[in-house]
């Protein structure tokens, strides 16, 4: 029997001319392969150079397609944003104590119950509630000198994961405390390289890379590769171990740390991430990189093992779905290494 008989006789006609017209559409796709190009476009987006790296067949099909990528980031940030005042997020945040709860868009329903899921999972480690204490510790950083302790304490009071309250069913968000702020600094660009590389694949282009300060988000490997090669940057002290290179496909990388903001005084250096249990910007100097099946998981992720430390923060990552971490971070003058059994490297 032949093999398009035997297709035939499973499927019927119909299906056995499709299937030929898929192995024929796979032969030709995978001929062009050969012919695709390189292209890299750069963009200020959600505060931070976002860079998008694809393989297109010629230069109008990567404008067009990362144009379209770029506008969908631009439309995340004016949903997910705690800078712009007039945000979906920013405009749910000034309901707090008002007795209200909101009916949300499918963009911010799906960020907030992925964090509120996380906060759950880690305790309260990773708590989009920190805003009102997140904004003194930026004010903090501009003028040089501590957060005023009154203020700070104040502000906590307002924090809290268990004070945002999710229905499921009606997709609205209340927020149960008065001065509750949201900020969604340590999970959005995650989701919009994600995004990013979803409206990428619905205009063919399916081998690219999106990456926004520390977070990325990868589709297929560039032609012929296995995955795209990207450098997990070292932590930035003396003797501190060089910079290791990963294989990415069809997953997220994310990296956290106090490298470019932090707050230095008296010889302690204050991370922008904080505690969400104190108050206080972590200053045990540490770089987490996370892999995971995608940037929103990996984004989060890797700031949630920042603040849970080693220990704990390699226990959530063991007990998440094609998760690996590593962790370098320096909490006196020695530097400690911590990586999870599958986070593989080439050097
Ligand atoms: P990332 O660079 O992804 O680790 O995110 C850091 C940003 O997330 C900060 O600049 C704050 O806006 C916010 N953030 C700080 N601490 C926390 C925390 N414990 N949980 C959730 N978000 C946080
Ligand atoms: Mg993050």
């Amino acid at each position: 029997m032949t093999q398009s008989n035997s297709v035939r006789r499973l499927f019927g006609p119909q299906t056995a001319l499709l299937a030929i017209l898929l192995l024929a559409d796979c032969a030709r796709l995978s001929r062009r392969a050969e012919d695709l190009r390189r292209y890299e476009f750069t963009e200020p987006q959600m505060g931070v150079p976002f860079r998008i790296v694809l393989y297109a067949p010629d230069h109008p099909a990567a404008v067009e397609a990362s144009r379209a990528a770029f506008a969908r980031i631009q439309q995340l940030n004016d949903i997910l944003s705690d800078y712009d005042t007039d945000s979906e997020l920013s405009r749910l945040s000034q309901t707090a104590a008002s007795g209200r709860a909101v009916q949300l868009g499918p963009e911010l329903w799906f960020v907030l119950q992925r964090s509120q899921k996380l906060a759950q999972q880690t305790a309260g480690a990773f708590d989009v509630t920190v805003g009102p204490v997140v904004s003194l510790w930026r004010k903090a950083r501009r003028e040089k000198r501590l957060p005023d302790p009154a203020k700070l304490a104040a502000a906590m009071s307002a924090v809290g994961y268990q004070k945002l309250r999710l229905d499921p069913k009606r997709h609205t968000a209340e927020l149960l405390g008065p001065h509750m702020r949201l900020d969604l600094g340590a999970i959005a660009k995650g989701y919009a390289a994600d995004e990013a590389i979803n409206i990428l694949r619905s205009k063919g282009v399916r081998r690219a890379l999106v990456s926004g300060g520390g977070d990325m988000a990868a589709g297929d490997p560039p032609p012929g590769k296995k995955g795209w090669h990207v450098e997990v940057a070292p932590l930035d002290a003396p003797n501190a171990p060089p910079a290791r290179f990963v294989w990415l496909a069809n997953a997220g990388l994310a990296t956290s740390g106090d490298l470019f903001q932090h707050l230095e005084i008296d010889g302690k250096r204050y991370s922008h991430i904080v505690d969400p249990h104190t108050g206080v910007g972590l200053t045990d100097h540490s770089l987490v990189a996370v892999i995971a099946p995608d940037g929103i998981t990996a984004d989060s992720l890797a700031t949630a093992v920042s603040v849970l430390g080693p220990e704990k923060g390699l226990r959530l990552i063991e007990a998440t779905r094609g998760a690996a971490v590593h962790i370098v971070r320096m909490p006196a003058w020695r530097i400690e290494t911590t990586e999870s059994g599958r986070f593989r490297t080439d050097n």
